[in-house]
């Protein structure tokens, strides 16, 4: 055991006693100090408040605040293709899916379960940064309630939610990713149909995707981009 825990050592006091200043009368008895302190106190009741009453009052979170993620819904139906980038950039693997195909729908790739595990997530926004076709942002949400561990599992029917209701931070996002990657970030609704086919007519196998591009811009479809 170290010297330090066998022998109490005496820091408050200093070792040279001469040293210390001598308190006069006022100082002595503290009650200056307790009026100067409740003087202050007196002072602050009569500042404006910006303490809230919740639950009665609700906080409205600006754009830029991360709440729960959710899923963004687009006419009735999941903008997510079920990549999986949300899944593989998540820090504490709070997200989990499987990817389903349908070939009757434009899309064709949904997922067949989405699922986020609140007790894990630690809002950073990786998912909404890495997600290509802004399916999945971080809402305003931000009291969760669970009885059991089973209920912090949000599936999709907790996740989605209308691109009305979440057109503040979309419209937040686009400004940002904008400012932020110019033109290389240029989020079109038309890219959440995903199907190159339906895109370009004249898709063909035989093309690499370089070759797609330049050929979608040939014909005026793909912004230039800028080689600088
Ligand atoms: S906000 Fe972060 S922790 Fe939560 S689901 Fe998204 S990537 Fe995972
Ligand atoms: S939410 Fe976005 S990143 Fe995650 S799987 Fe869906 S499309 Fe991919």
């Amino acid at each position: 055991m170290s010297d330090n825990l066998e022998i109490p050592r005496t820091n408050a006091k200093v070792s040279d006693p001469t040293r210390e200043r001598s308190l006069n009368f006022l100082e002595k008895i503290y009650l200056p100090e307790i009026f100067r302190g409740m003087w202050y106190t007196l002072k602050q009741m009569f500042q404006p408040k910006f303490t809230m009453k919740y639950p009665e009052e609700r906080f409205d979170p600006p754009p830029i605040f991360r709440g729960r993620p959710v899923l963004v819904e687009d006419d009735g139906q999941e903008r997510c293709v079920a990549c999986g980038l949300c899944a593989r950039a998540c820090p504490p693997l709070a997200i989990s899916m499987q990817a389903s195909e349908d070939s009757d729908d434009p899309k064709e790739r949904y997922p067949d379960f989405f699922e986020i595990n609140m007790l894990r997530c630690i809002y950073c926004g990786y998912c909404e940064e890495v997600c290509p076709e802004e399916a999945i942002v971080m809402s305003k949400d931000y009291d969760l309630v669970f009885e059991a561990r089973e209920e912090a599992v949000y599936d999709k029917s907790k996740l989605l939610v209308s691109k009305e209701e979440l057109k503040e931070r979309l419209e937040y996002l686009r400004e940002y990713k904008n400012r932020q990657f110019g033109q290389f970030w240029n989020f079109n609704e038309e890219n959440n149909i995903h199907s190159v086919r339906n895109r370009d007519k004249r898709w063909e196998t035989s093309l690499s995707l370089v070759e797609m591009i330049e050929e979608q811009r040939k014909q005026g479809k793909q912004p230039e981009l800028d080689r600088d």
